[in-house]
């Protein structure tokens, strides 16, 4: 392991799944077990239900959006990405559900063609309206340019706050009270920790990271705030968030595999490899920069939802999540897209590593709602 992410504690991987100790606030208990593998079972697992209850339960939900939805174009909305959990909750909402849902999607400049023809496949599939937000190029630009010039890990910041606000703005504005997402326990239990992934929503952080590094305003750029899209969307404008597939069971091979049979829907090598982007960023730059890598999170939680083996997730966690033919393209695409030379992108690359602490944030006022959160028993991952 390169010295520069050397981590300062011994070496250490969970007995259970496969996190270990690049995630430096990990926990382990006596039996090896780590803190995600306790909280899942002490937290998670007594509170979903995706079965005959989880249906029960969720029945009422889409009753209540149907009726509040009458007499309008669409009952619900739908952020799409073109990955799996998107797109398998666009076709239940429909197929199963009876629901009018409007799918929405932003195109942050990274979509892959895999992405577009998957988004394509289901519209025409299904018969749904679909509303895509393209954002100005020149701005998201120099935003992800920022916060690669930032060296923080997050550099996923961008197109993530472009999908969120987007979506949460577009709902707030046009009246729609449900926002159904594919968040999900099956395939995301175990979160990133904050270090790997920071809240895209910290608007403080956008802000000041961009104010040091940007070099044009963001006049149309969709912004919000974790503060603005938990309390005011929630409380004042009334928006809900439905998670149906915390609801049903939903395991990712099968639905992938039913998205395939049904539309012509193609996979992805992995998890939100749907935009070229994520794609580089996830499976090189975030765990040779940095040693972190987001597929131990991914594959931690399909070991703890039984979709994974523990052997066969060390097995795979072991080849790198990129061939070298493949970095070497994505380089200069990458560069090219955001006006760098290759050599530019590399000298990024290989730049003093720097974290959210680093820059404004508020972190203090996020650590403060998430245990109002949690003692109301509505957060349940780790966040850390
Ligand atoms: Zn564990």
């Amino acid at each position: 392991m390169n010295a520069q992410f050397a981590h300062k504690r011994p070496y250490q991987i969970c007995s259970n799944c496969i996190m270990d100790t690049s995630d430096s606030n990990i926990v382990f208990d006596d039996r090896g077990w780590c803190d995600y593998c306790n909280n899942y079972h002490k937290n998670i697992v007594p509170h979903w239900h995706p079965d005959e209850r989880g249906a029960a339960e969720l029945a009422p939900v889409i009753e209540q959006i149907k009726k509040d939805g009458q007499g309008k174009d669409h009952d619900c909305i739908l952020g799409i990405s073109g990955g799996v959990d998107s797109s398998y909750v666009a076709y239940i909402a429909k197929e199963k559900f009876g629901l009018r849902p409007l799918l929405f999607h932003v195109d942050a400049g990274w979509n892959s063609q895999q992405a577009v023809n998957n988004i394509e496949k289901l519209v025409d599939g299904l018969n749904l309206d679909l509303h895509t937000e393209v954002i100005n190029w020149q701005e998201m630009k120099d935003l992800q340019l920022s916060f690669f010039k930032a060296q923080v890990p997050h550099l996923d910041t961008p197109q993530d706050h472009a999908f969120f606000a987007g979506l949460y703005n577009y709902a707030a504005k046009n009246g729609i009270k449900y926002i159904l997402t594919g968040a999900n326990y099956s395939t995301e239990c175990v979160r990133e920790p904050l270090e790997w992934h920071y809240h895209a929503t910290d608007l403080r952080q956008l802000k000041d990271i961009h104010k040091r590094f940007g070099t044009r305003p963001l006049k149309s750029f969709p912004l919000t705030d974790i503060f603005t899209y938990r309390i005011f969307y929630r409380f004042f404008k009334n928006v809900r968030v439905v998670k149906p597939l915390n609801s049903i069971p939903f395991h990712k091979e099968s639905a992938m595999q039913e998205l395939a049979d049904k539309f012509g829907w193609q996979r992805y090598a992995h998890k939100h490899y749907e935009s070229r982007f994520t794609r580089f960023y996830e499976g090189y730059w975030l765990p040779t920069k940095f040693g972190y890598d987001k597929r131990r999170a991914h594959f931690s939680s399909l070991i703890l939802t039984g979709q994974m083996s523990r052997a066969e997730a060390l097995e795979k966690i072991a080849v790198p999540a990129f061939n070298l033919d493949d970095v070497a393209q994505d380089f200069e695409y990458i560069a090219t897209k955001l006006g760098l030379s290759v050599a530019e992108l590399q000298a990024l690359h290989a730049g003093p590593n720097k974290t959210y602490k680093d820059y404004k944030n508020a972190m203090p006022l996020i650590d403060l709602g998430t245990r109002v959160l949690r003692l109301l028993g509505v957060q349940k991952a780790v966040m850390r």
